[in-house]
């Protein structure tokens, strides 16, 4: 087996007649850390809902452990240990904490591991243990977005995508989700994607980077290797 977790191969995606991702290729590797940066509206969300399955492709290929996803559901690519926490920390506010993270081990495997599972989110996590019982409609807009993390853990995913998972949290609390996230990807060797506003943040955080710009990824190479003039340029099309 190659060291490829995730392989997307010349990707088109839309909204009727507009094309919001256009013709875009990118790899994740086992174990590794990806940003994909790009001013709004360059394609990042659709790129990645269409990878998890959220949004149906108009042509090219998705690979996760060499075999293709592309024509998958979301859950079943859920369940093959690929999931995203959506812009928000979206949650269901009525449900409690503990309910809101059960589930997220709704695939058959995960199921075998739930209270295990459980035991690591509240270990990563212990604030959301001292409010399980709460309804997740209580919490800060920090805590949601540590339960939708959280309820995505549940289902052992081998490649997480987060999509701008600092939006309207405090320094403090951004801090904190990073600390996790690198956690995530040292202790559980998860390929993570970062969909992320915070350039220095993004790239100081990942392995690789693309950047995206009108549907295309204009740019990509190593983290600690970018040419900030190249990538002003790439990012701003200038
Ligand atoms: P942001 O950082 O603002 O989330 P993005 O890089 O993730 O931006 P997308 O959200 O994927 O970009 O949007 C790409 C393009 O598709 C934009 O021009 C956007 O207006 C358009 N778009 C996104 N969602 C829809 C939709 N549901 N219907 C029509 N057009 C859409």
């Amino acid at each position: 087996m190659s060291d490829t977790l995730l392989r997307i191969e010349d990707l088109h995606a839309g909204y009727g007649d507009f094309v919001a991702v256009d013709s875009a290729s990118l790899e994740v590797k086992k174990g590794g850390i990806v940003a994909l940066i790009g001013i709004n509206g360059a394609g990042k969300t659709t790129l990645m809902n269409t990878v998890a399955g959220l949004h149906k492709p108009s042509s090219g290929k998705v690979y996760f452990k060499d075999e293709e996803i592309t024509a998958l559901s979301a859950d079943r690519i859920v369940a093959k240990g690929l999931s995203l926490v959506p812009q928000g920390g979206r949650c269901f506010t009525r449900m409690s904490v503990q309910d809101n993270l059960l589930m997220g081990s709704f695939p058959k495997t995960a199921r075998k591991n739930a209270k295990a599972m459980l035991a690591r989110v509240y270990e990563l996590f212990p604030d959301l243990e001292q409010m399980k019982q709460r309804p997740a409609g209580n919490l800060s807009g920090g805590q949601r977005q540590m339960v939708a993390i959280g309820r995505a853990l549940m289902g052992s995913p081998e490649c997480l995508i987060f999509d701008e998972i600092s939006l309207g949290l405090s320094p403090v609390v951004i801090n904190d989700i990073y600390r996790i996230i690198k956690r995530i990807n040292k202790e559980e060797n998860t390929s993570i994607i970062l969909i992320e506003q915070d350039i220095r943040r993004a790239l100081k955080t990942s392995d690789a980077f693309y950047v995206m710009l009108k549907g295309k990824v204009v740019l990509s190479g190593k983290s600690d290797e970018v040419d900030p003039e190249t990538l002003k340029k790439a990012y701003f099309g200038i």
